[in-house]
């Protein structure tokens, strides 16, 4: 039976783990943490009973993924739950947007912009499971679905500034805008277009839930998959030399670029090894989990029900902060991703305590305390949070970094997404996944589709892991 060696026990590398186990390879997962997840834990961070995740909380890239809706999830304990409202955008004066999975409410919602925005999900959305595989995997390839894939790709393409111009009211210009912001980058550049249409189609089609129970159910539900069919995965075993890979036919990183020039170092083709230390992080995130009475107070009642609250204000600021920060400065008014997971999901909740996660994006690296600017811009459309507040932790990417090393200087998407490093990750080849050393793959969030808890990454690399070892078999 061949054997393969995952390091790393992310969404991905669990993700790789199953599709090789699945698929007849022995496979053993060394995580240098003492708990497995990556970006999938969870814990009491605050308060006994209060359960917040630590990094990934919203997860419609995990319910979208035509990877993880290939396993049974369900039969290893993972449960979604959906808020009643996927997303809520808060502006000055009580006003919001709000976007739910029903597009035809979401659309009676936004008025006048409600027929366009119907007119432009509509064929997006029903698209959706005919392109995901294609959307969620390299770019440099012909797609499968290369018509609808170029009717995607067209609108994805444009910069979001341009393209939010088609909407006449604040609230939708903003909502967009906060969906544009994901992709970390100016919102004069590709590919904020096409993240924030992503981010809109998925709600449409699948929503926007949390794991029940805390993101970590999701990587406990994984490794129990991986387990049922054979694996193995051992904890606290960071893995740094080559040696402790060389018993293993194949090798899967789910690491960043740099870590496998640690590993391997001169073993590496040169051009590889060269573009590897290339590779470019971007801005940071810097996280606060927030112990408050009876949830945050905001002005709008329809916020107090969404999953994912986004906290900057109207589509300029969203734009000056993504702007800002992308070049190392830091906005007074952050962009902020604010999780309600409880109002889905209220076993996460004690005592008329509710756990609140935020992070705000920050410069690459950011070494200073936003804490009070993240409460502030809270406290701008939820007057009276602070009052309810009884304990903060702040996590900075220093502390991101120490819990995880792929997250360097704080960047959480495995690498910048600059349009050259969305395109091509960590570099333009038609098959990114190979390091260039036999058996050996990248299968992380630094390579396509990039970050997120869809696993695709792992999966794409353990489709090439399999190809390979098919190949070695004709020859033997
Ligand atoms: C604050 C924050 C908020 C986020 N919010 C969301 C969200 O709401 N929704 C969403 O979908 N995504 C979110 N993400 C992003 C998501 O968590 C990541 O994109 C995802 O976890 C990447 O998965 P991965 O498998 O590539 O790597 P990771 O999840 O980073 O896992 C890599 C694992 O490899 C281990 N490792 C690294 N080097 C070694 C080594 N040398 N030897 C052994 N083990 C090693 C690490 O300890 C880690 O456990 C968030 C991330 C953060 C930090």
């Amino acid at each position: 039976m061949p054997t393969a060696l995952i390091v790393g026990s992310g969404p991905n590398g669990l993700a790789a783990g199953i599709e090789l186990a699945r698929n007849g390879v022995e496979v053993t997962v060394a995580e240098a943490a003492d708990t497995i997840g990556g970006g999938m834990r969870s814990g009491e961070y605050t308060l006994p009973g209060l359960i917040h995740d630590h990094c990934a909380a919203i997860v419609p890239t995990a319910v979208s993924s035509p990877f993880m809706r290939s396993l049974d999830l369900a039969a290893h304990g993972v449960q979604w739950a959906w808020p009643e409202i996927d997303l809520a955008h808060p502006l000055d004066g009580g006003q919001a947007a709000v976007l739910t999975r029903s597009l035809a409410d979401t659309a009676r919602g936004f008025g006048v912009d409600g027929p366009r925005w119907q007119a432009l999900m509509e064929p997006l959305v029903a698209d959706y499971d005919t392109i995901a595989g294609d959307l969620l995997g390299p770019l440099v390839r012909i797609p499968d679905h290369p018509v609808k894939m170029a009717r995607f790709g067209v609108a994805a393409l444009a910069p979001a500034s341009t393209f939010a111009r088609l909407f006449a009211t604040p609230q939708v210009r903003a909502l967009f805008a906060g969906n544009a912001a994901h992709a970390w980058t100016p919102l004069t550049r590709p590919p904020s277009n096409g993240v924030a249409l992503m981010f809109a189609v998925v709600a449409h089609r699948y929503g926007w839930p949390v794991v029940v129970g805390g993101t970590s159910k999701l990587a406990d539900g994984l490794a129990g998959l991986l387990r049922s069919l054979g694996g193995r995965i051992e904890v606290g075993t960071p893995i740094v030399t080559h040696d402790q890979t060389r018993d293993f036919d194949l090798v899967m990183y789910d690491t960043g670029p740099r870590s496998v020039v640690g590993i391997l170092g001169d073993e590496l083709p040169q051009r590889i090894r060269r573009a590897y230390e290339r590779y470019r992080y971007g801005a940071a995130a810097f996280k606060l989990d927030i112990a408050v009475h009876d949830g945050i107070p905001w002005s709008n009642e329809n916020v107090r029900k969404a999953g994912t609250v986004h906290v900057c204000g109207g589509y300029a600021e969203v734009a000056y902060a993504e702007k800002e920060t992308f070049h190392g400065l830091m906005p007074q008014r952050p962009f902020m991703i604010v999780g309600q997971q409880a109002v889905a999901d209220p076993s996460r909740t004690t005592g008329g305590l509710v756990p609140i996660y935020a992070y705000a994006h920050v410069p690459r690296g950011y070494p200073g305390d936003p804490s009070a600017l993240m409460l502030d811009q809270i406290e701008r459309f939820a007057p009276g949070f602070r009052d309810r507040i009884e304990v903060v932790r702040a996590h900075g990417p220093a502390d991101l970094l120490n819990a995880n090393a792929n997250f360097i200087d704080g960047d959480i998407n495995g690498g910048s997404m600059d349009f050259r490093q969305f395109v091509g990750r960590p570099r333009l080849a038609v098959n990114p996944y190979r390091t260039g050393v036999d058996g050996h793959y990248l299968c992380s969030s630094s390579t396509p589709p990039g970050g997120g808890l869809h696993g695709m990454c792992g999966y794409h690399a353990a489709r090439s892991a399999l190809d390979y070892l098919a190949r070695q078999h004709r020859h033997i």
